[in-house]
């Protein structure tokens, strides 16, 4: 449930209801069954437009999508690319969740989120306050890596900015530094950059010298300064092709056709819209969204020469990826302590990031621990520059030092998932990123990597972008939009006098 009073609450504009009453119904492909694509096209059929949807996998949820894999005792275990931390106030990505989960009752709460670094010192959220500057308080009273004193040695005025964040002024203040010299200007205490980088930069898969220090002050207010919500989570307790297929089917009870294994290879503009071409077919389509990873996206772009202008062409060309990351999966043969935590960071002891128990908070590996006696652990490894094998044994190496109970275990199944498909927010790169409104009408993007002038981030940016993408095209039929929540939209300690007039306090529930 939502508990920040300041949250904001962004009114849908107005419009018909329905596709039904305008003269001719639109068509929309949607490219790309992530997030983005699925919450775009949720919005547009749910006004009625006949929406087809087109995913090269054979599985909705993109980066977050699940499928089934064999152990080699010929159980059927659900796979995926592993942990994700579902933050209270991604308002609009629950949104979208809650058209087929009302309670969000396939989401459970995380009781808390140690992290822990090569000295053995543990910060903890657990019970913190929730109210800004309230939490920032009783976390540096509580940690031993960021203390009180620390707080006060803080560079105040290079602090500033972190107080007072909005899109895109922040961009503009902060985007040419790397998050690394932003915390050396703020004289971030060296104990404590652990939790910077393995929080924030470090989970959006970039090293600290490769990532934007205005993306990271974003998330610093998405994530803890901005917000009331906390910085606990919500994980999902199903596999995670649960959390998507459900928003499959109803998108097909809504009418819209919705393609899985359907690599879209090409987007051509057309007299009367687009053809898409797909799997043989050449689709017609009045309206098109781009809801792509990076690479895809490029890559789309790149084969569909008369798309967009040359300008724009540059920009997606332009996008970055994050380096490479690993995600292992392995079923041991016996438990790990009863005190390991559903979820722990790690900082300084590389190549772990993190480790996830997950009979912790998922119902199939809890079944599976509990009929074997065994244990489903998870290692991820992030911005991976190093060679492959090296870095998935110093993993499992890492796991034995960390969870020394493991040392003994023997891996019954195992799974590992390398992928380099997330975006690379580097500094200086804001103002090229493309922006949802695309270079002709009826082409709109949506994506975690796609700009959007609010304050959102990975998987919450993937949902608002795919909602925004939707309204933009919903408001060129006369069809009403929907609307979109989010933290409020400049620092919750900056002069009154200079608030933002376009703030409505959220009414809505
Ligand atoms: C290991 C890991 C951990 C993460 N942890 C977190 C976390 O804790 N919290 C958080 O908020 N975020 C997290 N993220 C980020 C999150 O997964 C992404 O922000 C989000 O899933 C992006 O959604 P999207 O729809 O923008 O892109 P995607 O999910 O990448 O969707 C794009 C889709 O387009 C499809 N596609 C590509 N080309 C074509 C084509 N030609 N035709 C048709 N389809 C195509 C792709 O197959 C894909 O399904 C994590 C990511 C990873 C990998």
């Amino acid at each position: 449930m939502s508990r920040d009073r300041r949250r904001v609450y962004h009114p849908p504009h107005a419009g018909l209801p329905d596709a039904g009453l305008l003269v001719r119904r639109p068509r929309a492909v949607v490219v790309g069954g992530g997030i983005a694509g699925l919450t775009a096209a949720t919005a547009l059929a749910e006004r009625g437009v006949a929406v087809e949807l087109y995913e090269r996998h054979g599985h909705l949820g993109g980066r977050v999508g699940g499928w089934t894999e064999t152990l080699p005792d010929g159980t059927s275990v659900g796979m995926s690319r592993g942990f994700h931390a579902f933050f209270r106030q991604y308002y609009n990505l629950r949104a979208l969740l809650r058209r087929t989960d009302p309670g969000l009752d396939r989401l459970t709460g995380v009781p808390d989120y140690p992290l822990v670094d090569a000295e053995g010192r543990t910060d903890t959220f657990r019970a913190l306050p929730r109210t800004p500057p309230w939490n920032a308080l009783a976390f540096a009273v509580r940690s031993p890596t960021f203390t009180p004193r620390d707080l006060l040695a803080l560079n105040a005025r290079a602090a500033l900015p972190l107080m007072d964040v909005r899109v895109p002024a922040t961009y503009e203040r902060l985007d040419h530094l790397t998050a690394e010299e932003f915390l050396t200007r703020l004289r971030f205490p060296a104990a404590a950059r652990h939790l910077a980088f393995e929080v924030f930069s470090r989970s959006f898969f970039a090293p600290p010298d490769r990532l934007s220090a205005a993306e990271l002050a974003v998330m610093f207010h998405l994530y803890f300064l901005g917000s009331a919500e906390g910085l606990l989570f919500d994980v999902p307790n199903v596999p995670f092709a649960e959390l998507w297929t459900p928003l499959g089917e109803r998108l097909a009870a809504l009418g819209a056709r919705v393609r899985p294994a359907a690599p879209v290879e090409a987007v051509v503009p057309s007299e009367d819209g687009f053809r898409v071409e797909v799997a043989g077919e050449s689709v017609r389509a009045d309206a098109v969204v781009l809801a792509l990873d990076p690479p895809g996206l490029r890559r789309l772009v790149a084969a569909s020469p008369g798309l967009g202008t040359p300008e724009w062409r540059r920009r997606v060309a332009a996008l970055a990826t994050a380096p490479p990351f690993l995600v292992r999966r392995l079923w041991l043969d016996r438990p790990v302590a009863a005190h390991r935590p559903a979820f722990l960071a790690t900082g300084g002891l590389a190549p772990l990031d993190n480790v996830s128990v997950l009979e912790r908070y998922d119902r199939e590996a809890a079944a599976w621990a509990r009929s074997t006696g065994g244990s489903v652990v998870e290692l991820h490894a992030y911005a991976v520059f190093a060679p492959r094998a090296p870095v998935s044994d110093g993993l499992l190496a890492r796991l034995h030092e960390v969870y020394p109970e493991t040392a003994e275990a023997v891996a019954v199944g195992e799974f590992s998932e390398w992928h380099e498909d997330c975006p690379l927010f580097a500094p200086g790169t804001f103002h090229r990123r493309p922006a949802v409104a695309g270079p002709l009408p009826g082409l709109v993007l949506a994506g975690d990597g796609v700009r959007i002038d609010l304050p959102v981030a990975l998987m919450e940016r993937a949902a608002t972008t795919g909602w925004h993408a939707a309204n933009l095209l919903l408001s060129d039929w006369g069809l009403a939009g929907h609307p979109l929540t989010t933290v409020p939209l400049r620092g919750r300690f900056s002069p009154p006098f200079l608030r933002s007039t376009r703030t409505v306090p959220d009414r809505s529930r």
